[in-house]
């Protein structure tokens, strides 16, 4: 069955159509500058030659359109007929508390994913405006929403809850939600697979360290713990954002500074983390390569994400009282073993012993611990877009 996945940003829309079958994608694209000058689509058949159409784009309802005719293109399509896609699978970043799983998309589906908005005002517009021109072009199948916040919905109240008074949770929900949640849910089950874990019985931190980083401790399959919280600032330091932070800095710097709060925000989300750190780059590759060459900052910043990531990995080791598997995934995770080795540095007290001729394994499935280790250490490549394929399929197969 012919799954498209859409992933709609404010002025991008990534898509792909995969085979559930075979889960093997038959082709994925990109349409940028949707809205602004300069509108592309970057279409790759697989086995045919590449596509890009440079035309304007000047909403989302231009972009979806352009993208079915280069599905159904004679030369670059891989389709014949818009029959052969049976559901679209849309990533939603906020579900808000409402969603734990995926749902199919109606005026009350729609109404969530706008109301939640104040909690995602960048993605969860986009993420609306992307299903209602994919509706349009596609009236007649299911629309299947995935929320990036839907793992996290079996946290405890314990692990969710802010400790700020607690009339803001219930007048406004205010409270920890987490996200890359298919990220995580999919390479949990990745570990499930490949250790022989009684799924019942077991612990796993999942590592999710790309230019955006978030780690889960899941038990027994669910999620008890993630380190992103109401919006994606919080937990460890990232490609442009601060994580963790003690909001007194704020009042400091808007004081000395005359920021507002959305300046700071503005701040902690885009000009921190790794660029803020090192001042060169957001780029995990750019600030090694900087800190290989002795610039301070850029070692200081290299070290204080591993410090972070270590920390937390401690802190699920104690949530979940022990740890049976650790999996290292996203950009970061999954092909830099040197970072995989430093993070793993700091958890020899748990046991863990790496394997010199599987740490710097780059892109593919791993166990990178050795026979003997006492927690089996994995690097898995992410697949959200098969996992959104895989649970709109089961979705409407129900
Ligand atoms: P996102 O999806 O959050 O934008 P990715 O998961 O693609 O991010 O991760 C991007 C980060 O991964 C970049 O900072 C990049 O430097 C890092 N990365 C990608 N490949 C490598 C590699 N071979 N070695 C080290 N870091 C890498």
């Amino acid at each position: 069955m012919n799954i498209l996945v859409i992933n709609c940003g404010s002025s991008s829309l990534k898509y792909q159509l995969i085979d559930t079958n075979s889960k093997s994608v038959l082709a994925k694209g990109l349409c940028e500058r949707i809205g602004i000058e300069g509108s592309k689509l970057t279409h790759e058949p697989v086995g045919k030659d590449e596509l890009i159409v440079e035309k304007p784009m000047k909403d989302h309802q231009v972009a979806v359109d352009m993208v079915m005719k280069a599905l159904l293109d004679a030369q670059y399509g891989v389709i014949k007929d818009i029959s052969e896609i049976s559901a679209v699978g849309h990533r939603v970043v906020h579900g808000s508390k409402y969603y734990s799983d995926p749902v199919q998309i109606n005026e009350d589906v729609k109404k969530v994913i706008k109301d939640s908005s104040d909690f995602s005002p960048l993605h969860n517009p986009a993420n609306l405006i992307g299903i209602e021109a994919c509706e349009k072009a596609m009236p007649n199948i299911p629309h299947v929403a995935v929320f990036d916040t839907a793992f996290h919905q079996t946290m405890p109240e314990k692990a969710f809850i802010y400790a700020i008074p607690y009339e803001y949770y219930e007048k406004y929900n205010i409270r920890r939600y987490g996200f890359h949640g298919t990220s995580h849910s999919y390479v949990s089950k990745k570990v499930l697979e490949l250790s022989g874990l009684d799924p019942n019985n077991s612990k796993i931190i999942v590592a999710h360290l790309g230019n955006g980083a978030s780690i889960t401790a899941v038990q027994n399959g669910k999620c008890v713990d993630t380190s992103m919280g109401l919006t994606p600032l919080e937990g460890l330091i990232m490609g442009t954002r601060s994580g963790d932070i003690d909001a007194g800095v704020l009042q400091y710097i808007a004081h000395k500074e005359g920021m507002d709060i959305d300046e700071l925000l503005n701040m902690l989300n885009k000009k921190s983390g790794m660029l803020g750190l090192s001042g060169i780059s957001s780029d995990f590759r750019d600030v090694r390569k900087a800190a290989d060459e002795g610039n301070h900052r850029a070692e200081v910043a290299s070290e204080a994400f591993v410090y972070r990531v270590a920390k937390y990995i401690g802190s699920y080791v104690a949530a979940m009282n022990g740890v049976d598997a650790i999996a290292f995934t996203a950009g970061v995770g999954e092909n830099d073993g040197a970072k995989r080795a430093e993070i793993c540095e700091y958890l020899g007290y748990l046991g863990i012993q790496l394997d010199d001729k599987q740490i710097n394994v780059r892109g593919e499935e791993a166990l990178i611990s050795t026979p003997d280790s006492k927690v089996k250490v994995y690097a898995i490549p992410t697949n959200e877009e098969l996992s959104i394929a895989q649970q709109t399929f089961a979705l409407i197969n129900k």
